[in-house]
């Protein structure tokens, strides 16, 4: 839609033609050191300026002009154009109860709190690695089993890598 607009002016604060004239006059008698005059930046920068041939600045030229809407929008317009359907909330139908833990989480992507809880214990389980082993880069290449407390090493654990927990079973950590 094409929407007129009008034009906003704003004035900047000058200073009277006679004073512009008279510092003018002065800055071209001047001779020797300079002299440093506080005048506005506009006036300075007309001085300096030779396209201006000598001339006092112009009513207009501390004219900004800025574009500014012509009519006004009613309520009723603005507030259709923010609760049109493009800008509202979208429903979410994958969100999904966790079978482990009960909270909820989007369908696909793992659960947080879960997560979590698996990621705090694999840090436990890391430090107790460093515990035994001494370091990080002493690691057999056999697999590696956890047990924890009251657990003993079966048949099939022989020869594996066994780390020991001093803690109870998670109920979430099956043993494999
Ligand atoms: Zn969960």
């Amino acid at each position: 839609m094409a929407r007129a607009l009008a034009c906003l002016r704003v004035t900047l604060p000058s200073w009277p033609a006679a004073a512009a004239r008279l510092l003018r006059n002065c800055w071209d008698r001047m001779e020797g050191p300079a002299l440093a005059v506080q005048g506005p930046a506009m006036l300075s920068g007309a001085l300096a300026d030779p396209s201006h041939g000598g001339e006092p600045p112009a009513f207009l030229d501390g004219v900004f002009w800025m574009a500014a809407p012509k009519n006004r929008r009613t309520i009723e317009v603005n507030r259709c154009r923010r609760r049109c359907l493009q800008k509202q909330l979208k429903t979410k139908n994958n969100i999904d109860v966790c079978p482990e833990c009960g909270h909820l989480k989007l369908k696909h992507v793992l659960c947080g709190y879960c997560y979590s809880k698996v990621r705090a214990e694999t840090v436990q389980i890391r430090r107790q690695i460093g515990v035994q082993e001494g370091g990080p880069l002493r690691a057999p290449a056999v697999e590696t089993v956890v047990l924890y407390r009251g657990e003993s090493p079966e048949e099939e654990d022989r020869g594996k890598r066994i780390i020991e927990r001093d803690r109870k079973r998670p109920s979430w950590f099956f043993r494999g």
